[in-house]
């Protein structure tokens, strides 16, 4: 059940609406827009009585929600969700933005001249694997902490912020001091106590949609970091695997519009991943700004043929300037910034 109120509802009717649902029994989650303020219901609310609500002071109306993610569905917040970061970073806003940096942090020398390079070009977050989910045991498996280390200072030193990859609860408490961002890999989409273990926390998390998640999947997966209260989540689109074999995945363009429609949550596009073929990641990444989307995400390397991982859809650095400068053509095209 929604609760929409008035535009001039007070503080103390919003009160009494809360008091009320919750002695319902229903869990409530509040979100407060420019416009109005929008009460939530989650919990056993088939029983409830809407008519009870609606008449309560203050309350403008009150809808039953079919679909079956309450708290990510497009009413909960129908302006959308900005996602804010440090040095006036947002993400769901007017301004598209990049995050770019290797599959995997190899060494100092590699993400200091990355992170300068993608300042440079206009990039505000600077993205590393520490903690790398291969398909093979023997491939390299990342730096770890002193990975991230190495990241945290090079974004520090360039003015930029950090996101990179999560695998399992044990590692959150020793990122957070590192990482602005949260990465949920494709292959943890739907790792559900890891979800819930991030709503704890209040930082942003960069969900990736699993290679054969459905949309409806992708939205579930982050109601369980809504529902722990972190309202902080970026929906990230990589590609899923269909029957076609000229790329490593498809990369799924409609699921940026499709997911506008669907929910408030701000969503990413990664070419890279999406094509898994250096020469696809320019063409996927400017059709990705055209379509919608509110930041891209790209592999870049200094010595991109040399990359521990993900060579193939890693960009030289040259070539990812070069693509900086089309997708700001790209954005200014359809009335937004990058
Ligand atoms: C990555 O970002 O390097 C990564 C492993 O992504 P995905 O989970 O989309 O495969
Ligand atoms: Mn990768």
């Amino acid at each position: 059940m929604i609760v929409a109120m008035q535009e001039n509802a007070t503080e103390e009717q919003i009160d009494a609406v809360i008091s009320v649902m919750v002695e319902s029994g229903v869990e409530v989650h509040r979100t407060t827009g420019e416009v109005q303020t929008i009460l939530a219901a989650v919990g056993a609310t088939a029983g409830l009585d809407l008519a009870k609500f609606g008449s309560l002071p203050g309350v403008l109306n009150v809808h039953r929600i079919s679909s079956p993610y309450k708290l990510a569905g497009r009413g909960f917040r129908p302006e959308g969700t900005v996602v804010e970061f440090r040095n006036g970073v947002k993400i769901g806003g007017k301004q598209i933005a990049v995050m770019a940096g290797p599959c995997s942090i190899e060494s100092r020398d590699q993400i200091f001249e990355t992170a300068k390079r993608v300042k440079a070009a206009g990039g505000s977050f600077l993205r590393g694997g520490a903690f790398k989910p291969r398909s093979s045991p023997y491939s390299f498996q990342g730096m770890g902490i002193p990975g991230l280390e190495l990241m945290r200072a090079a974004a520090d030193a360039y003015d930029l912020l950090v996101v990179s990859e999560v695998m399992e609860i044990s590692q959150i408490e020793p990122m957070l001091p590192h990482v602005d961002c949260f990465q949920v890999g494709a292959r943890n989409m739907q790792n559900f106590n890891l979800l819930r273990e991030l709503g704890q926390t209040r930082k942003p998390v960069l969900l990736k949609r699993g290679m054969a998640a459905t949309l409806e999947e992708l939205l579930l997966s982050a109601e369980y970091i809504l529902s722990g209260g972190n309202y902080n989540v970026i929906l990230c689109e990589r590609g899923i695997r269909t029957f076609e074999t000229a790329t490593r995945n498809t990369m799924d363009i409609s699921a940026i519009p499709v997911t506008k429609k669907l929910t408030h949550l701000p969503m990413v596009a990664d070419p890279s991943h999406g094509t898994g073929r250096r020469d696809m990641v320019a063409p996927l990444a400017k059709a990705s700004v055209a379509a919608g989307a509110d930041a891209i995400l790209i592999e870049v390397h200094p010595n991109a043929d040399k990359a521990a991982s993900d060579a193939a859809q890693t960009l030289f650095l040259d070539q990812f300037e070069k693509l900086m400068g089309e997708m700001k053509a790209i954005a200014t095209a359809v009335g937004r910034s990058l």
